[in-house]
């Protein structure tokens, strides 16, 4: 453990690369010194010096130092590292004038590196975490799709979550996206956000605020929440706060969830969206099939060429391309096409929409992807859900990310991946028995495991065993995305497709 001089030194090294990084302005610097002092017990403070990198230079041994002189449970590590790192950010109100300042003298993009420069510079948004996911890139039949197996978020260990069990439920802040975390000091069930800094948005006349992600799926990965905590809902309304909100920031796409189980995101409670750079492979998708619409000549209506089904609205005029794309919703809400299996409501709504905006120049694009969420007895899971024999590889719902061509899979695959391997390189036996036992982690992959080996052998060089492997997961992951698709990509379903257009719609082939 560091001494007491040595802490001063990196809580004065602390608030320099706050000056430097953060926008700590002079006037605070005091308040910030002596809130430390304060935190730390300290009589007065001591010059910085020299440091290079402040992980490992600054902030892990402040942290270390805390634990083990009994200010924090080693459990509590991150907590604690953004209860520090929340004293030295500036107040929410002071950065949201900065980024005004930046907008009105720079542009909104300056603006919003700002934003995302200080998310990643105080640790908002973990970078040491993220660059340990594990990212690559298939060519698959309509373009490329990413792949990411997600090693950011940290496993709970027993003892966290026996003693998260614990904690008395105050239910504030409501929900992860409510705006009362900002600042939240967090505890073992929910995290700490004194370093979370939100930009307040009009869309559609009402109040949102902008954030990043924590986790970071992809460049510049951000949130829009909505003010109130209220339920998602693709409406009309939520259409056109998706057009204002690409008016505010062209730079980024921005959708929103389908806001049914199954087909949504995992926080159906909290109504938001996720944006972004304009990375997803999606986007970098063609059309396969134009149409027009008498009433509405300057939009452009297509099917695009992709994995599932997804109606393609642009034009130059919002509120044309909000007429046409509210005019989508509205008529697949109520479509049936029992040929396909697509009814849209038994006792309760199943199709849905995914509806993704961006801008192009002058141009505004929505993509509105088809979604049905009913199950049956022969799927249980969803009749457009991947398959129980593909959870091995991805369980939880295909939401907006992943229908859009990038991919997060859950931690657990890196090291059951490898075990796999060595099933094909001869270091493990397969014993059937033992490997479809309940208790047995890799059970859940019995089935490729078995289809594997029966495929390649058990006696395969380690570097074909990493390809083949690979190439499992690269075609699990295009047969995920088509199974979302409500029509599907063959006659039968581009029929389907077709007649939804032409007699749900109403639209012309061009
Ligand atoms: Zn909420």
């Amino acid at each position: 453990m560091i001494n007491q001089d040595t802490l001063k030194i990196k809580l004065a090294d602390l608030v320099d690369y706050a000056k430097k990084n953060l926008s700590l302005r002079i006037e605070d610097e005091s308040f910030v010194v002596n809130a430390l002092l304060d935190l730390f017990k300290l009589g007065a403070p001591a010059q910085a010096e020299d440091y290079k990198d402040f992980q490992t230079d600054i902030v892990d041994p402040i942290v270390d130092y805390a634990i083990e002189s009994g200010m924090a449970k080693p459990e509590e590590r991150i907590l604690f590292e953004t209860r520090l790192l929340g004293i030295v950010t500036p107040m929410p109100s002071s950065v949201v004038d900065k980024f005004d300042t930046i907008a009105a003298n720079k542009g909104i993009k300056a603006a919003t590196d700002f934003m995302y420069k200080l998310s990643i510079a105080n640790n908002y948004i973990r970078m040491v975490d993220i660059k340990k996911n594990i990212k690559w890139e298939h060519t698959g039949k309509f373009g490329k799709i990413g792949i990411t197996i997600n090693l950011s978020k940290p496993e709970k260990d027993p003892k966290q979550i026996a003693m998260a069990k614990l904690l008395p439920k105050t239910g504030y802040p409501s929900c992860l996206l409510c705006p009362e975390n900002v600042g939240f000091a967090g505890n073992l069930n929910h995290p700490a956000r004194q370093t979370l800094r939100v930009i307040p948005v009009k869309l559609g006349g009402e109040n949102w605020s902008l954030q990043y992600s924590p986790y970071q799926y992809y460049t510049e990965h951000v949130i829009a929440l909505s003010n109130e905590h209220r339920p998602m809902n693709v409406t009309s309304d939520a259409l056109f706060r998706l057009l204002d909100f690409v008016d505010l920031f062209p730079h980024y796409f921005i959708g929103s969830n389908a806001a049914l189980p199954i087909v949504g995101g995992s926080i159906l409670t909290h109504d938001h969206y996720q944006g972004g750079s304009k990375v997803l492979p999606m986007f970098e998708v063609g059309e396969r099939k134009n149409y027009t619409l008498p009433k509405f000549k300057n939009v452009k209506i297509a099917i695009a060429n992709w994995y599932n089904s997804v109606v393609r609205v642009s034009g130059k005029n919002k509120f044309e391309v909000h007429e046409v794309a509210s005019m989508v919703l509205d008529k697949w809400h109520d479509w049936t096409d029992e040929s396909v299996g697509v009814i849209s409501k038994t006792t309760e709504q199943h199709n849905a929409i995914t509806p993704i905006a961006r801008k192009e120049g002058d141009t505004y694009i929505i993509d509105m992807i088809l979604r049905n969420n009913r199950t049956d007895e022969a799927h249980p899971f969803g009749i457009f859900h991947p398959e129980e024999r593909l959870h091995n590889i991805k369980k939880e719902g295909i939401g907006i990310i992943e229908v859009m061509g990038l991919f997060i899979l859950p931690g657990r695959l890196k090291t059951e991946l490898e075990t796999v391997k060595e099933y094909l390189t001869g270091k493990q036996n397969l014993n059937l028995k033992e490997l479809s036992n309940p208790e047995n982690p890799m059970s859940k992959h019995a089935q490729m495991i078995v289809q594997l080996v029966n495929d390649h052998g058990s006696n395969c060089e380690k570097v074909f065993a990493d390809k083949v492997v690979t190439d499992y997961v690269n075609n699990a992951c295009e047969q995920i995305l088509e199974y979302t698709a409500v029509f599907k990509n063959d006659e039968k379903g581009q029929n389907a497709f077709e007649k939804f257009m032409l007699e749900g719609l109403g639209v012309k082939e061009a």
